[in-house]
C-alpha cells in the first residue's frame, strides 16, 4: 500500500473534487487552482494571482477574486443543458433564460452574464423599480425578455412602459390583482406595450429554506379566482391578446428535484387549461430555484442538490411536452429563471489568518504549584500529572468540579488573579489531555464532543461574516473553504474562523463534509506567515445581502481573466471602502467629520491640553487616515 501524500489528503479534506463542478483544483504546488471553465486546461493558480494583486498592485486583503468565465461557462451548460434535453425529446419551442439580477446586481457580472447570454437570446429578469432602472441602462438583444416581477407602483410601471416604447421586450408580470387595474390605465394610449404576465400561486411547494415561497400561502402570485378575474377582466377590455406569460416560482436552493418536477407539472397544467380557454399564452415562466451543491454530497441536503442542471432540463423538457401532447395545446417557449446557479461559482473570497485567538498560551503560562497554593489549585494540578486513559472520565468530572469551586473562591475574595490564571490553565491542560484520551477510546462517551470544537484554535480572520457571507450567520449557509497554499503540508491543526466584528455571531463554525457538517476546518499551524483561505461560492446572494455590520465596508475587488495559455490577467480591479466612504452612508459626510475633529481638537488647545502645532498634526493624521481601508492592513 502506498502512503497517501498530504496532496491527495487535502483533497479529500476539502472536498474540492466533488463541490469544484470541475473548476476547482490543487496543483503540484499544494495552491488553490481555478479553470476558466468545467475540466479546462486552461489554469490560474489563486496563490500567484494574490501574490501578484498584493505585490504588484499593492491591493490589500480581504479580497473579492471574480472570474467572469466561470459565468460564461455555467450560462453555455445551462444553454447546452436545454438544447440536449429539446433534442432528445422533440421539443419544438425554444427556451430563453432571463438572469434574476437580485442575485447579484454588480454590474461587472450582469455584463459577464449578458456578453454570453447574447448568443442565445437570454435576457433579464428584475423585481424592484431600481433593477428595472438598470436593465433600460444595460445592452440586451433584441430578440430576448425583460421580465418585470415584484411588486409594483405606478412609477415602476412607467418604467416597464419606457421600456418597451424603447424596443425591449418588457414583460409586466401581475403579483397582484390590483395591478391590472394601474396597468390597463397607464398603458392605455402606449403605442408600443409591455406584454403581460402573471404569477400564478402553486399548490405545490419548494424543499429547503425556501419552502414557503410556494404553497397555497405564499406572499406571491394569483390565485386560481384571481387569476379567472384576470383573464375575465382583460376580455372586457378587449386586451386579452396582451397576457402573453405565465409564470411560477417556487422558491430558492429547492434541494430535491421531486419539488421541482411537482411544480412544473402544475405550472403546466395551468398553462394548458389558460390555453384552453382561449388566451394565447406564449410563454410558460418556470422560474429559478436550482440549487448549489455547496457541500458536494449531492443530496436534499439544504446544502446541496440531489441533481445536475441536465436533469432539472430534461424534467422542465419532458414534463411540459407531455402535458401539452396530452391537453391538445402548442408548446410554449420555455423561461427559465435561475440565477443561483449561474452565478455562485464565479467569486472567491481570499482572507488573510491576522492571529490565533488562544486560551493557554504555552510561552507565558505559568503552572508551578506549590503546596501553600489554594486547595482547588493543587487539586487540578494532581488530575493534570495523574489523569490516564483509565481513569480520564472520572478525573474529568473531578477537574470540573475544581474549575468551579475556583471561580467561587475567587469570586468570594479567597484567591487572587495569579492563583485564578494557574488554574485556568492547568484546567485547559487537562482538557487536552481528556480530549486526546477520548479520541482513542474506542466507545467515546457523547459528553466529550464537543471538546474537538472547545479545544480548537480559533483563527482571527481579516473579513466580516456580515459583509461578506451573510448567508452563512443569517441561514447558516455552508460555503467551502480552504487554504489557497500549503496544500503539499499537512493540515494538522483544527480551527474555527472568527472575524472582525464585535459580534459573537461573527464566526464560521459549520464547515462543508460529505457526509455530515463538520464544527472545526483543518488547518496549517500558524507561524506569522502570510496565511490565505478562500471562502468559495460566494457569487450569489452574499454582496447584495452583505450588511456593513461595525462599518466594515465592501472589500477590494478584482476581476481576472484566463487566457490560452494560461496566464491570468487582471482585467480590472475595483477599490473597496474606505473608512471615509463607509461613514458617508451612516450621514457622516467629510465636511461634518473635519470640522468635528477640528472643533474637538480646538477645545483641546484652548484648555492648553496641546499645542497649536501638536493640534495642527492630528489633524493631518486625521485627514490622511480618512482614506485607510475599513479591514486590517
Ligand atoms: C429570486 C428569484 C429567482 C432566482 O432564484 P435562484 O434560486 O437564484 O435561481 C428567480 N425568479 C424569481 C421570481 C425570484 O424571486
Amino acid at each position: 500500500m502506498t502512503k497517501i501524500t498530504s496532496l491527495e489528503q487535502a483533497v479529500q479534506t476539502y472536498g474540492v473534487e466533488h463541490w469544484g463542478a470541475g473548476y476547482f483544483g490543487i496543483n503540484k504546488q499544494g495552491h488553490l487552482i481555478v479553470r476558466a471553465s468545467k475540466d479546462d486546461s486552461r489554469v490560474a493558480d489563486v496563490k500567484e494571482i494574490i501574490d501578484h494583486l498584493v505585490g504588484e498592485n499593492k491591493v490589500k486583503l480581504p479580497i473579492l477574486l471574480r472570474f467572469p468565465q466561470l459565468i460564461a461557462s455555467q450560462v453555455r451548460a445551462l444553454r447546452e443543458a436545454f438544447v440536449q434535453a429539446s433534442r432528445e425529446f422533440g421539443y419544438s419551442a425554444p427556451h430563453l433564460a432571463v438572469y434574476p439580477m437580485k442575485v447579484n446586481q454588480r454590474r461587472e457580472v450582469v455584463e459577464a452574464f449578458l456578453q454570453e447570454g447574447r448568443k442565445y437570446g437570454y435576457g433579464l429578469e428584475v423585481g424592484s423599480k431600481a433593477e428595472l432602472y438598470a436593465a433600460l441602462a444595460l445592452d440586451q438583444p433584441p430578440e430576448s425578455l425583460l421580465v418585470c416581477n415584484g411588486f409594483k407602483d405606478e412609477a415602476y410601471i412607467n418604467l416597464a412602459l419606457l421600456g418597451a416604447a424603447m424596443g425591449k421586450n418588457a414583460v409586466v408580470v401581475l403579483e397582484k390583482l390590483n395591478e391590472l387595474n394601474m396597468f390597463l390605465r397607464l398603458s392605455a394610449d402606449a403605442t408600443r406595450k409591455p406584454m403581460l404576465g402573471a404569477r400564478f400561486r402553486l399548490y405545490s411547494r419548494g424543499s429547503g429554506r425556501w419552502e414557503k415561497s410556494g404553497g397555497e400561502t405564499a406572499k406571491f402570485g394569483l390565485t386560481t379566482t384571481e387569476l379567472l378575474e384576470v383573464i375575465r377582466q382583460l376580455r372586457e377590455h378587449h386586451r386579452l391578446n396582451e397576457l402573453k406569460l405565465l409564470h411560477c416560482h417556487i422558491g430558492s436552493q429547492v434541494t430535491d428535484i421531486k419539488r421541482l418536477k411537482n411544480a412544473i407539472k402544475e405550472a403546466a397544467r395551468v398553462y394548458a387549461k389558460v390555453r384552453k380557454m382561449g388566451v394565447d399564452i406564449e410563454y410558460l415562466d418556470v422560474g429559478g430555484g436550482m440549487a448549489v451543491d455547496y457541500d458536494g454530497s449531492k443530496t436534499s441536503y439544504e446544502a446541496s442538490a440531489n441533481y445536475t442542471m441536465q436533469e432539472f432540463a430534461n424534467d422542465v423538457i419532458y414534463i411540459v411536452a407531455s402535458i401539452c401532447q396530452d391537453e391538445h395545446v402548442p408548446e410554449p417557449t420555455i423561461i427559465t429563471e435561475s440565477g443561483r446557479i449561474l452565478t455562485a461559482y464565479h467569486a472567491m473570497l481570499i482572507i488573510n489568518v491576522q492571529d490565533e485567538i488562544e486560551t493557554v498560551i504555552d510561552e507565558i503560562a505559568r503552572t508551578d504549584v506549590d503546596e501553600d497554593d489554594p486547595q482547588a489549585v493543587v487539586e487540578l494540578r494532581d488530575i493534570r500529572d495523574t489523569i490516564n486513559v483509565k481513569n480520564y472520565r472520572e478525573y474529568y468530572h473531578d477537574a470540573l468540579e475544581q474549575k468551579d469551586e475556583l471561580f467561587t473562591l475567587f469570586n468570594l475574595g479567597y484567591i487572587d488573579l495569579e492563583d485564578r490564571a494557574k488554574g485556568e490553565v492547568l484546567f485547559w491542560q487537562i482538557l487536552e489531555k481528556v480530549e486526546r484520551f477520548a479520541r482513542t477510546s474506542k466507545f467515546p462517551s457523547e459528553e466529550f464532543n464537543d471538546l474537538k470544537k472547545l479545544l480548537a484554535s480559533k483563527y482571527l480572520c481579516n473579513f466580516s461574516v456580515f459583509r461578506s457571507v451573510p448567508d452563512a450567520w443569517a441561514l447558516e449557509y455552508l460555503f467551502p473553504i480552504m487554504p489557497i497554499h500549503r496544500l503539499n503540508e499537512p493540515a494538522t491543526e483544527f480551527a474555527t474562523l472568527v472575524d472582525l466584528t464585535c459580534d459573537s455571531d461573527g464566526i464560521i463554525d459549520q464547515f462543508v463534509d460529505l457526509r455530515e457538517v463538520k464544527e472545526v476546518l483543518e488547518v496549517h499551524p500558524y507561524d506569522r506567515q502570510p496565511y490565505y483561505l478562500a471562502i468559495l461560492l460566494i457569487g450569489a446572494y452574499q454582496e447584495a445581502m452583505g450588511s456593513f455590520h461595525n462599518l466594515f465596508g465592501t472589500v477590494n475587488e478584482a476581476d481576472i481573466i484566463i487566457d490560452e495559455e494560461g496566464r491570468f490577467h487582471v482585467q480590472k480591479l475595483i477599490a473597496g471602502h474606505q473608512i471615509g466612504t463607509i461613514l458617508d452612508l451612516v450621514r457622516y459626510d467629510r465636511q461634518t467629520l473635519l470640522d468635528g475633529f477640528r472643533r474637538n481638537v480646538m477645545n483641546a488647545v484652548q484648555w492648553s491640553h496641546i499645542t497649536e502645532e501638536q493640534a495642527g498634526q492630528l489633524l493631518e493624521s486625521y485627514q490622511r487616515l480618512f482614506h485607510n481601508y475599513t479591514y486590517l492592513e
